[in-house]
Formats: structure tokens, sequence, C-alpha cells
């Protein structure tokens, strides 16, 4: 029989044996190479003219995973788990050796057994994408997702892709209104078939929050550290990927988590400086999705401005260069364009640099921008809560006012710096 992909292995080569499971080439590989994804989750490439002997451990079969009945007990709260998609949702497609998202809600009770002992779980596939590829009539959709089932549980967990998880939750803060419980946005760093992954602990430490954390509003709750330890529960507005692939990759920006929460059901607050749960009414925002977010760099074209401008966006977040600057006083200055732009359309600034709060009046660039332009700047507003706050407040009778106004803690009130590179 010959090894074919998906089959798991055992080969003997020159270095050494290798035992795990055939990928299928990718297209750009030489023919001469067989991949083979290790234990580890580690995929290698070994030269098949070093290949002295191949024995299939076990064939492939595409997997069928048994949704379990779910028996509700009395005594337990009841959380809605919605999945959207990304790796916490993914497992390895043997015919392209990509992660693909595939499993629904009900899938994720069968693989983790102790969500039944937290919580009764209620399961929806709402949507499979990469976040990557997530739109903000996406967000529009969860948010009515949510809102569908916010009156019947006691918590929702929504699984998501980590590379915008953050956009999302800060959406989400926005257009979900006066939220009377938590919205608990989780994913995963490394994919399920891994040794090394978070998918299990980080949907755990979600259901539990979702479950029994007394606050109310969108938060995420991501790996606290590199190893196993607990899982900070950040505010949806001020939190961010900050690394490609470390497992504690989310962290609190110009704020602190609200809490640690522990696989053992432990929630330990850090913060107390959130909305309770409440019995109050929750709805929705709306939003006008054509926003632009544009990142400032020297020597910049300021025909990238007219650009969206000619598009016809609704509204620009420039993310301007530390306290609030952009090209003023060079041939490529972006004054004019910026000028013409804020006629038409609200102009937003925030910071590169993350950490603290844009200024609009310390240098005379600054000064430039803010009165000649009237760009509107937003303190220490991240830019990515910025572009969806500033979506929905297109769709308020004052989007100046609103993008001032502190809605779901994107603002901060109080001095920001003792939470520098936490
Ligand atoms: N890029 C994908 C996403 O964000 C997978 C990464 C992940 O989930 O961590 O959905």
């Amino acid at each position: 029989m010959k090894p074919k992909a998906g089959d798991k292995v055992k080969i003997t080569t020159s270095d050494g044996e290798f035992e795990g499971i055939i990928l299928p080439r990718p297209e750009l590989l030489s023919q001469d190479i067989t991949v083979l994804k290790l234990k580890t989750g580690y995929n290698i490439g070994i030269e098949n003219k070093k290949i002295k002997k191949m024995i299939v451990l076990e064939e492939y079969k595409t997997p069928v995973l048994k949704a379990k009945k779910l028996k509700p007990k009395a005594d337990l709260p009841t959380v809605a788990i919605l999945s959207t998609g990304g790796t916490i949702s993914s497992r390895i497609d043997y015919r392209t050796g990509g992660v693909y998202a595939d499993y629904s809600a009900e899938d994720f009770v069968a693989m983790c057994p102790e969500l039944e002992e937290i919580a009764n779980i209620k399961a929806a596939k709402v949507m499979s994408v990469m976040s990557e590829d997530a739109m903000a009539s996406d967000w529009v959709k969860m948010a009515e997702e949510v809102l569908k089932v916010i009156n019947e549980v006691d918590g929702v967990v929504i699984t998501h892709g980590t590379d915008t998880m953050h956009f999302t939750s800060a959406a989400l803060s926005f257009l979900l209104k006066d939220l009377n419980k938590p919205v608990v946005i989780t994913g995963a760093q490394r994919s399920i078939d891994r040794g090394s992954s978070d998918a299990f602990m980080n949907l755990i430490c979600a259901v539990t929050a979702a479950a029994k954390w007394d606050g109310a509003g969108v938060v995420v709750c991501m790996h606290g550290t590199m190893s196993d330890e607990f899982c900070n529960l950040t505010r949806g507005t001020k939190v961010r990927k900050m690394h490609t692939s470390r497992r504690d990759a989310f962290r609190a920006i110009n704020d602190e988590p609200f809490a640690k929460v522990f696989t053992d059901g432990k929630i330990e607050v850090i913060k107390e400086d959130y909305a309770k749960r409440n019995s109050g009414k929750t709805s929705l925002r709306e939003l006008e999705p054509r926003v632009a977010m544009v990142y400032i760099y020297p020597d910049m074209d300021p025909g990238i401005i007219d650009y969206h401008l000619k598009e016809k966006v609704h509204g620009l977040v420039i993310v301007a260069t530390a306290l609030g600057h952009v090209p003023t006083n060079n041939p490529k200055s972006l004054i004019p364009a910026l000028q013409k732009a804020a006629k038409k359309i609200p102009v937003m600034i925030c910071s590169q640099t993350l950490y603290g709060r844009v200024h609009p009046y310390v240098y005379a660039n600054l000064r430039k921008l803010s009165m000649e332009v009237g760009a509107t700047y937003l303190s220490d507003m991240l830019p990515e809560a910025a572009y969806s706050k500033l979506m929905v407040a297109l769709k308020q009778k004052d989007a100046k006012e609103f993008m001032l106004t502190n809605i779901a803690g994107e603002i901060s009130s109080r001095e920001v710096d003792d939470c520098f590179l936490i």
C-alpha cells in the first residue's frame, strides 16, 4: 500500500526515525520531499532519497466528530458559545495541508468535556471565517446573534480568529448598547491538533467568565502568560494582539486586565473598574462601513488621502506619529489634503505608539492639524477601536461628539502611564 496524505507513518532514514502524519507536499516544494507533521505539531521535510523504509501505522480516515446531546443541569448557569472561525475552530485539511475552520460549537463541547461542568452550553455556528477575512458586516452579524441569545443565557462566548480579534472586540463594544452581561471573546494561537494548543484552556476560562464573572461588557479572554497559569480578562476596547505567535500575545494597552481567570473556576479581580451585570435592556447600534484608516510614515504621498476621498469614504482615522503628527512642513505636507478631507468628512487622530495620549496643542504642527484642519484628537483611544467606533459614530446625530464620549472604556479617564508595557 502506498502511503498517502493523512496517513500516520513511521519513516526510517539515514538521519534517524520519524513518526508523524504525511502532509500533501506544497506545490512549490520539490517533488523529492516528503512532508511529515510530527507529534509536536511541527512539520518537517524529508528528502525521499534518504528514506530507507516507510510503514503505515494508521490509515487516514475522514474524522467524524459526534456532537454530544447536552442534558441541562438545573444548578448551573447557561452560556452560549457562538463560533465564528479561526484557529480555535480549525483542523488540518490533509488535501491542502492548511489549517481550516470547521468545528461547530457543539463539537467544542465534544472535544472539551470540562465545559459541561461549568455551564449548560448552548451552541451555534455563526460563521466560519479566518479573522483577516472578517468584514464590518460580520461584526454586525455577530452583534445580532449575541442580541438573539443574551436574554436566555448568563453570558456569551464568541470563539474567533486571533489576528483581528481586537478589532471585533472593539466593534462589538460599540455595536452592543447597554450590554447587560459579559460577552467573552476567545481564540487560540496554536491549533487544537498541537500538544501546545492554548485552545482548551482559553475556552474553559472564557466559559467560566461568561458563566460567573460579575461584569457586563465585551471582554477578551486569552492566556495571561506563556505557560498554562491563567487567562486574562481584558476590556474589549483596550486590548491588542501584540505578538505573532506567543500564547500571551493579547495585552491590555493603557489599561490593566479586569481579572485573572483560572481553570479551577477561580476569578481573581485585578481592577474592579467595570460595569456590573444588570437587568437593563441591551440593544444594537448601527454602523456605516465606509471608513478608512491611514498609517502615517515619512515621505508618504498625500495622494493617499485624496484617493480615499475619491473612493467616497465617510470617515477617516489617521494613525499619526506619537502625539498626533503628520508631515506638515515639507514639500509633501499632508495638511492641504487633510484640510480638503475634513471639510467633507470627520477626520480622527490617534497614535501609532499605542501607549499614551495624542495631544492637539503641544507643538505648532499639532495645532495646524487640530485647528486649521479641524481634525479630532482621540486621547488614548487605540487605532483599531477608533476605526469601528467611527463607523458607529457616523450613524449617530453628532459623530464628533460621539467619538469624544467614552462609550466602552476606550478613553481612559485617568493617567495611564503605570500601565506601560505590562
Ligand atoms: N489568521 C487566522 C485568524 O485570525 C488564524 C489565526 C488564529 O486564529 O490565531 O482567524
